[in-house]
């Protein structure tokens, strides 16, 4: 059976800046800074490696203490974020999900950046999350290829050595293309998350996708050969 690993963030939905004014927040408001420094691009980072950075960024020695303080306080301020900045899920998205749900050739899953808190509370306020079975967040790994490998692990443990040679990573940069070769995963690119059909073209995903909006062609995508 064929794992579907979805990105969640420019892959499936976006928050509308929920996530980044959340972390900023948390940063004022437990760490006392001001006018924080951030990171410009969250794109295809995981939260982990985002908040170490900023704790550093801002002078602060990312100590496992102030990244549990850093990850509690985001996880409290994410809902409201996400309740004041609305987001949406891409056009296709539903459809795609509600498609894919039944194939008894695949199981669906999340390989994310989010913290795995943060990556249900979306899913959930978008009533996608029953069509996910798991969830490997972005919470112990820095860099993707890392948490690529985690989630590798995850599949091995939970389905068996078999599953891991018919993995897909589906998601919006180049850093899920980069990081499913790493696992020797196949995988389809998606332009709806900022990076350009140019550059995720140049990273030679297996198949390339303008959005979902054509939701069964690309559910055929994702069940063929890749
Ligand atoms: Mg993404």
């Amino acid at each position: 059976m064929r794992t579907l690993l979805f990105d969640i963030d420019g892959t499936l939905l976006t928050a509308h800046g929920g996530g980044r004014r959340a972390m900023l927040r948390t940063l004022r408001e437990e760490f006392g800074l001001e006018d924080p420094e951030m990171v410009g691009s969250f794109h295809g980072r995981t939260d982990m490696g985002l908040m170490a950075q900023m704790l550093e960024m801002n002078g602060l020695e990312p100590t496992e203490q102030r990244r549990r303080r850093f990850r509690v306080g985001y996880a409290e301020r994410f809902p409201g974020e996400l309740q004041r900045s609305g987001g949406e899920v891409f056009v296709g998205v539903a459809e795609l999900l509600k498609a894919l749900a039944p194939a008894r050739s695949c199981r669906l899953a999340s390989m994310t950046g989010n913290l795995p808190e943060t990556a249900t509370r979306k899913l959930e306020h978008f009533h996608l999350r029953h069509y996910i079975q798991w969830i490997v967040g972005g919470d112990l790994d820095a860099q993707r290829n890392d948490l690529a490998s985690r989630t590798l692990d995850t599949i091995r443990r939970r389905h068996g050595d078999d599953a891991c040679r018919d993995v897909v990573v589906i998601g919006d940069t180049v850093a899920d293309i980069v990081c499913a070769r790493h696992i020797g995963a196949s995988v389809v690119a998606v332009c709806t998350g900022g990076e350009t059909y140019e550059e995720l073209s140049a990273a030679g995903p297996d198949a390339i996708w303008h959005d979902f909006s054509d939701h069964q062609g690309v559910a055929d995508c994702l069940l063929g050969d890749l």
